[in-house]
């Protein structure tokens, strides 16, 4: 029996006392097992239509009450008949480590509840997360989300997504981040093609915005979210938002704007401890595809301990020691692994005796911004989508710190002076010409900036 038919189990014989003997025969008694979980929902099926409308009316609330009382995460029930399940194969579980997955509204089907290790520094992000979720508009408008880069704001914003499209696919769920918007608003001007932004941002239910702190300075774009945040707020549609700082701290945003984010409920996440993080590994290693499924003890630790700050780092390292000892051959113990994390630690050992200059902060939110890991960007690849982000990174902490560019190289995995020189170079060339590339820049200066200041 698995762990989801035991805690129905359990729940089945507090009903049995609950109610009467009719009442449990018939609608209880002959739903002996659950059908499968997914996404912080245990489904149940149900023989019919009639059945189900009965549960939902009259006995959901206390079988999730139930469920709460008997497991220790958040977790509710749904019940359902055979016509509603969706033929497996297009499932997307995290389980199975498709790797990315888009769903309609831009969301990331890999972010659930379910994939997300719930510990002390985000416990009451992500109960008010799910509430927010299970209660779109009724719990907390807007819910504010705030936090440090690489913490699991964007995983729990698309997690709240995720959900409602699982209750009901037919919700309109947008996730946005604030540059995107502040780039639709601009193309918006420049078209004037009104009727496409507002089908866009108004025929939804739920807006998800991201990184809003990006909009600092935009001031045209602050009126036009504004409008829109009114909007959809009088019809009591859901709004959340993540950012690096709380409402009151945000820097260049109307008084107008971070007044109405502190209407609703602020919650911020905190970086987790080392137990947590281990947790964490734990949790990536079940999911890898790799047939390494156990690590010891003292090597997740090691781990763990080496990457603090910020979890998508955490990630990198763990399959990065993953690659390596299983390419090289090698057994999995602390030696191997530091060996496998040299580079990554030499760098961050680097950039933090450097001087208190955050260089790794830069690297950190520009891999952050390109979704790459900061091993792939101080690291040898070639790929296109590596070798922009770097050069970035490399331009943008000459022109901010101006050491040399032999400096600048050894933080970047040890690289020639003329490399860095050429980088620098052309990024400098780049913004002059291509106001795309200009856009990227000045967000991700934003982002620093933001970053610092904390
Ligand atoms: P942020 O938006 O705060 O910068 P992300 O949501 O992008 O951070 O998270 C960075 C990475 O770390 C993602 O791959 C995400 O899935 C992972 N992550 C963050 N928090 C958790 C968590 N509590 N449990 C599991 N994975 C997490
Ligand atoms: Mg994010």
């Amino acid at each position: 029996m698995n762990i989801y038919d035991q805690l129905w189990q359990k729940i089945l014989n507090d009903l049995e006392l609950t109610f009467s003997e009719e009442t449990f025969a018939d609608v209880f008694e002959p739903l002996k097992s659950t059908h499968k979980y997914s996404n912080g929902h245990i489904y149940v099926l149900v023989p019919s239509e009639f059945i189900k409308n009965r549960i939902n009316r009259l006995y959901l609330s206390k079988i999730n009450e139930l469920a709460l009382k008997y497991h220790h995460e958040a977790i509710r029930f749904k019940f359902v008949v055979e016509s509603e399940l969706v033929p497996e194969e297009t499932l997307i579980s995290p389980e199975r480590n498709l790797g990315l997955k888009y769903r309609p509204g831009n969301l990331n089907a890999t972010y659930t509840f379910d994939n997300f290790v719930v510990g002390k520094s985000n416990m009451f992000a992500f109960r008010m997360a799910m509430k927010v979720a299970d209660q779109p508009g009724a719990v907390a408008n807007p819910l504010y989300i705030f936090g440090d880069v690489g913490l699991g704001k964007t995983h729990l914003m698309q997690a709240i997504g995720n959900y409602i499209l699982d209750e009901d696919i037919n919700q309109k769920v947008l996730y946005v981040k604030a540059d995107g918007f502040i780039e639709d608003f601009a193309n918006l001007l420049k078209r004037e093609r009104m009727e496409d932004f507002n089908s866009k941002y108004r025929e939804i239910d739920i807006l998800l915005v991201d990184d809003i702190q990006i909009m600092g300075g935009a001031t045209k774009t602050q009126m036009e979210f504004f409008k829109l945040f009114d909007y959809l707020y009088q019809q009591n549609k859901q709004i959340v938002i993540t950012s690096d700082k709380p409402a009151s701290e945000l820097k260049n945003i109307m008084t107008r704007l971070t007044s109405r984010f502190e209407v609703g409920l602020t919650v911020d996440i905190q970086v987790p401890d080392l137990e947590h993080r281990i947790e964490i590994l734990k949790r990536k290693l079940a999911t890898e595809s790799s047939d390494i499924h156990d690590i010891p003890n003292n090597v997740l630790e090691f781990i763990a301990s080496s990457f603090v700050t910020n979890i998508r780092e955490l990630e990198g390292a763990l399959k990065r020691v993953l690659f390596y000892c299983l390419t090289n051959n090698l057994d999995l113990n602390v030696e191997s692994v530091n060996e496998a994390l040299e580079p990554l630690l030499k760098t961050k050992r680097k950039s933090d005796s450097l001087n208190e200059n955050n260089y790794d902060k830069i690297q950190s939110v520009v891999s952050d911004f390109y979704g790459i890991t900061l091993e792939d960007l101080i690291g040898k690849k070639r790929h296109s989508k590596y070798i922009l982000p770097r050069h970035i990174a490399m331009y943008l902490i000459k022109s901010r710190y101006n050491i040399p560019y032999k400096t600048i190289g050894t933080l970047f995995g040890d690289r020639d002076h003329s490399t860095v020189l050429a980088a620098c170079e052309k990024i400098d060339n780049d913004i002059k010409q291509d106001a795309t590339m200009k856009l990227a820049v000045d967000t991700i200066v934003k982002k620093i900036d933001s970053f610092n200041k904390n």
